[in-house]
């Protein structure tokens, strides 16, 4: 079955290239597997590489491997959280077999510098639009500029419906293929239906800036006992879990289709706390991402830097502040004991290394109000 909730990553009508009736959403189990599907759709195997920035979440390498590939690490650029297209050209060789661009936080990506080095070598871009669908470069949507893009639609993403993630393939061959062997995609579990349920109810009554420090602490020990699905399920070639050829939960599909309001209401709030937040956050002393000429950002989170990053998460946890940390490594949530298991090694991306030690971020939240601002602020002093 293909679902044909079509407003997500599709162009605005006059925008460039995707035409809205062409554009079809495939529902997997995650995001992850979503972008998986894209890669077996592209026809990896064994030896192949696909590019990926540092500065992610474990998700995006664990697809690559489940596809058969193996992930190589490109650096994030100078006062940036995304791809650079510079260290992509040095490190972009005859196995790179597709390059994923992910625009993090939903800052667009450089496109143009990206889509020159992928043109010239021949090799397709995957966009990586979970932390937005509505931010623009260039005046065109991100997840337009690829064969393919993918989307999540889980805690901390721009709408959430519960676990699960789609794929809009743009490329003629790549989506035909994708809608061919979708059909071989399982329903989940029950159990996991139920779960996704508690999850969610339990997102909606308890998440709002205040609770963040606590319920962050909760879910953690819960997804340590597995009540709760954590983000990370170590992946080998040699072992794909069943989540790879599972489709969309019903429950989530479900809160999918009304969530088109939802996903307008939430550009139109970030749009209005990205401004006020760098306007209140000037006098202190942080420093801002640079975002694209041209482009326009739609933040799931607000992200800036700080000298201070250790002591600022300690007051917010003691004040009970919503400021993040993530990423606080380069392929998050992982800590340096496990990075092999994903193939990455310290030294390899100094960037993205240093962004982790430096970025904290602020919630996009209707509760966010003058007060949270006020104790932003006092932690930051
Ligand atoms: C959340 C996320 C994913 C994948 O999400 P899942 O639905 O958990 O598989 C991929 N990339 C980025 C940058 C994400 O934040």
């Amino acid at each position: 079955m293909v679902s044909n909730f079509m407003s997500i990553g599709v162009n605005r009508p006059g925008e460039r290239k995707q035409k809205a009736a062409e554009a079809q959403q495939l529902n997997y189990f995650r995001g992850r597997v979503a972008l998986c599907a894209i890669l077996r759709a592209l026809g990896m195997g064994q030896g192949d590489t696909v590019a990926i920035q540092a500065f992610t979440c474990v998700a995006v390498p664990e697809a690559i491997l489940a596809s058969g590939a193996s992930p190589v690490y490109i650096d994030i650029g100078l006062n940036s959280v995304n791809m650079d297209a510079d260290d992509l050209a040095r490190k972009i060789t005859s196995t790179t077999k597709a390059i994923v661009v992910q625009h993090t936080y939903g800052i667009p990506a450089d496109m143009a510098p990206l889509l020159n080095v992928a043109t010239l070598h021949g090799v397709p871009i995957i966009e990586d639009c979970c932390h937005t669908f509505s931010s623009t470069y260039e005046g065109q949507r991100v997840g337009s500029f690829g064969v393919a893009s993918f989307y999540s639609y889980e805690w901390g993403k721009p709408i959430v419906a519960g676990i699960g993630g789609s794929a809009v393939a743009d490329d003629p061959k790549v989506k035909r293929i994708m809608l061919e062997t979708f059909g071989s995609y399982e329903a989940a579990p029950f159990v996991s239906e139920l779960r996704n349920n508690v999850q969610y109810l339990a997102y909606r009554m308890f998440y709002q800036p205040r609770f963040y420090w606590p319920v962050r602490s909760l879910f953690r020990k819960l997804s340590k006992v597995s009540i709760f699905k954590g983000s990370y399920n170590p992946v080998d070639a040699n072992s794909v879990p069943h989540d790879f050829s599972s489709r969309m939960l019903k429950s989530t599909e479900r809160r999918l289709m009304g969530a088109v309001q939802l996903g307008e209401d939430f550009a139109r709030l970030s749009e209005l706390l990205a401004e006020c937040y760098q306007q209140n956050l000037k006098s202190a002393a942080v420093r801002f991402l640079d975002i694209p000429r041209n482009s326009n950002a739609t933040y799931v989170r607000f992200p800036f830097l700080s000298n201070d990053k250790g002591s600022v998460l300690e007051k917010a946890r003691k004040n009970s502040v919503e400021i993040a940390d993530w990423y606080n490594t380069p392929v998050h949530p992982l800590q340096e004991d496990e990075w092999h298991r994903v193939k990455y090694r310290r030294g390899w991306c100094p960037e993205a290394e240093k962004r982790t030690a430096e970025i904290l971020t602020l919630p996009i939240h209707k509760l966010v109000n003058k007060r949270f601002l006020q104790k932003v602020l006092d932690c930051l002093s």
